[in-house]
């Protein structure tokens, strides 16, 4: 396979890191590039050493110029809680960011994938969720700079293909979760793991009843790298995620046993337009890419309590005489 130049924006973050990781692994030259608003020099400290790999700081909400053959654009925060931090600047970097790699892309004829998420179904109506299912959105609600933002990104990504010939591919990303989540991150699985290793309640939201269907990271990078790979005449989009569905609850009951934790399970209030079901469905990815996720949750999940588990030894030595495991 010929070696390409590739730009990562979000490359920092938790799945950019390990998309890093993977694409110099086959031999590429990988350029990072992140503003750190959710990601960490932490997360891709390891790979600074090999000379095929460079950090930059950057902010997608402002133009950007590098030679390369390939754009995977990452940069956005992904966790409710860092989102709606700034809505204003989720959706600018959503539709500035997009805009300002494509217009990247235009210029050097360059291949640029997006990653979207499924968000822009909103509060499914249909279930699974497939590509072709528009989706029900609130357009003023708390989600809205995320999920708008996502859908504006898939229009632009659309637009510039159907108008300038641009290269595109755009990947509909479900729950993934997996070692190098921000602890602080926000999001349900690296909450539910923080909470039960500090021994701390855990805290399910609304009755638990909501369900999710949780990815490993490395599924998720591998049909990634698919679809960049895959024929140019299938832009997606394409869903990617693990088709197999869990309550809420479920899960943190779950993450108790696995973590051997005393933690108690806590109720607290649903937030504003939480989703109630989500499932993917995966047929487009099976049939166009061959792609089917192979992490059990369970496996997934001792994966990434053992991380956790190091990162708060090193900060917190003193939580783990709270946990029996
Ligand atoms: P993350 O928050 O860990 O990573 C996002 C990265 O983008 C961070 O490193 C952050 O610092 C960077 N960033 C944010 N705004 C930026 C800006 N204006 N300029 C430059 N960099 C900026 O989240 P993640 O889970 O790794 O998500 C990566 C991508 O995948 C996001 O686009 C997200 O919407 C999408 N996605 C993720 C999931 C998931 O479950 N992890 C699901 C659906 C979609
Ligand atoms: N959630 C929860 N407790 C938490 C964090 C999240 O019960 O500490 C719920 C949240 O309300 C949602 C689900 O878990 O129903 C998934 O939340 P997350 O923020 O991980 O992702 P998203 O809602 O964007 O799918």
């Amino acid at each position: 396979m010929k070696a390409k130049r590739i730009l990562v924006t979000g490359g920092a973050g938790f799945v950019g890191s390990h998309l890093c990781e993977r694409l110099l692994a086959d031999g590429h030259e990988v350029y990072c590039l992140d503003n750190y608003f959710t990601g960490r020099k932490d997360n891709v400290m390891h790979l600074l050493g090999n000379p095929r790999f460079e950090l930059i700081r950057h902010d997608v909400t402002t133009p950007f110029f590098i030679e390369a053959d390939e754009i995977y654009n990452l940069a956005c925060p992904a966790s409710p809680v860092h989102y709606q931090y700034n809505p204003i600047k989720t959706l600018k970097t959503s539709v500035m960011g997009a805009m300002n790699m494509l217009g990247l892309a235009k210029r050097l004829n360059a291949k640029i994938l997006q990653a979207s998420t499924s968000e822009v179904y909103g509060d499914p109506e249909v279930h699974p969720q497939a590509e072709g299912y528009w989706g029900h959105v609130n357009p003023i609600g708390e989600r809205s700079c995320y999920d708008v933002g996502k859908r504006a990104a898939e229009t632009l990504f659309k637009d510039y293909h159907v108008q300038n010939n641009v290269r595109i591919k755009i990947v509909r990303i479900f729950n993934t979760y997996g070692p190098k989540m921000n602890p602080e991150d926000g999001r349900v699985v690296s909450n539910f793991i923080v909470q039960a290793l500090r021994g701390d309640d855990i805290t399910v939201f609304g009755k638990g009843d909501q369900t999710r269907s949780f990815q490993f990271v490395d599924d998720l990078v591998e049909g990634m790298v698919k679809m960049m790979d895959s024929g140019e005449d299938f832009t997606g989009p394409v869903n990617i995620g693990n088709p197999h569905e869990f309550t809420i609850l479920q899960l943190a009951q779950r993450i108790v046993e696995l973590t051997g934790s005393d933690s108690k399970i806590i109720f607290r209030a649903l937030p504003s337009d939480d989703p109630m079901r989500r499932k993917p469905d995966i047929s487009l990815a099976k049939q166009k890419l061959d792609w089917t996720p192979h992490v059990a949750l369970d496996d997934g999940l001792r994966k990434t309590i053992a991380y956790f588990k190091t990162v708060l030894e090193e900060e917190q030595p003193e939580l783990f005489t709270l946990v029996k495991a």
